[in-house]
């Protein structure tokens, strides 16, 4: 095994406050420049590479780099706390990798840019919870049965399915072969415009209650910033784009932004 000691955990801990700055300098950026995919993408960031294989392939840095420190892992990664939340964290990135990008319908092609972007993010925050996870967070006994973990790990449930839930309503917007929008409705979308950002928000917050490692923290950050940035601009998009667009509606956090 590589390196392991005070040096990295210093690392680690530096990379985490870097995770938390880009998280932060994106969502300034984010206020000018549209994040170009999906409804935005544009050949201006590159060749547009089909939906479905580039969704697979930047998510899966974030599945495979974990698997592979957990496999070589030693004595913390085989703790009980540390495998429950590695567990989660694969859990997630099983199915953003593998299920969700062969659900996609007539999904618009991912610019080139936004892909290699997407792509070492991925491998990054994997090597960052997954490092983080297999060697150096260390957890009291009766971790799984406290406070902390409990609602941490409910946050990060209930936080998942809203935001499946949440991406099977875009999804069944459109009749096959569709590639227009329309107005989303029903579950979480009542209350908010972004209401699969709203899930994923929720579940890393979840998730980093439940850990209590500062690589946690900072990426339920950095998601924070990023998703509640695309939330904005999907926002102003409906607001622009449909008339009877419901007016009460909040951008990302139910009754309050
Ligand atoms: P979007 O809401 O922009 O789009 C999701 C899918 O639904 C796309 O296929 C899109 O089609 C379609 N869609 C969206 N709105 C409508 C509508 N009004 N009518 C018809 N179809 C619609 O989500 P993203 O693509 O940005 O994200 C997908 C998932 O990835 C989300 O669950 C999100 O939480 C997650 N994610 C997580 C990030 C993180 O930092 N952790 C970062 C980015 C995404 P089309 O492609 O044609 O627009």
């Amino acid at each position: 095994r590589w390196a392991e000691g005070p040096e990295e955990r210093r690392l680690l801990e530096l990379f985490s406050y870097g995770l938390m700055a880009l998280g932060a300098v994106s969502s300034l950026l984010l206020r000018f420049i549209p994040m170009p995919y999906g409804r935005y993408s544009s050949r201006r960031f590159g060749w547009l590479l089909p939906a479905r294989p580039a969704w697979v392939v930047q998510e899966l840095p974030s599945l495979l780099v974990p698997l592979g420190l957990a496999v070589c892992g030693g004595a913390v990664a085989a703790a009980r706390p540390n495998r429950v939340l590695l567990g989660c964290f694969l859990l997630h990135y099983a199915h953003r990798a593998l299920i969700f990008p062969l659900l996609i319908r007539e999904g618009k092609p991912t610019p080139f840019f936004t892909f290699v972007l997407a792509l070492l993010f991925c491998a990054f925050n994997g090597y960052l919870q997954g490092r983080s996870l297999t060697t150096y967070a260390t957890y009291p006994a009766g971790w799984l049965g406290g406070s902390r973990f409990i609602t941490g790990f409910l946050g990060w449930l209930i936080g998942m399915a809203i935001n499946i839930h949440s991406d099977h309503i875009l999804r069944n917007l459109r009749k096959p072969g569709e590639t227009g929008y329309k107005i989303p409705r029903g579950g979480m979308f009542e209350y908010v415009s972004g209401a699969n950002f709203f899930g994923e928000i929720l579940e890393w917050f979840g998730f980093a209650l439940a850990c209590c490692t500062i690589e946690s923290f900072a990426f339920a950050l950095c998601t924070l910033f990023i998703l509640s940035s695309r939330a904005r601009q999907h926002h102003k998009w409906y607001l622009e784009k449909f008339e009877d667009y419901p007016k009460d509606r909040k951008i990302v956090i139910p009754f309050l932004y």
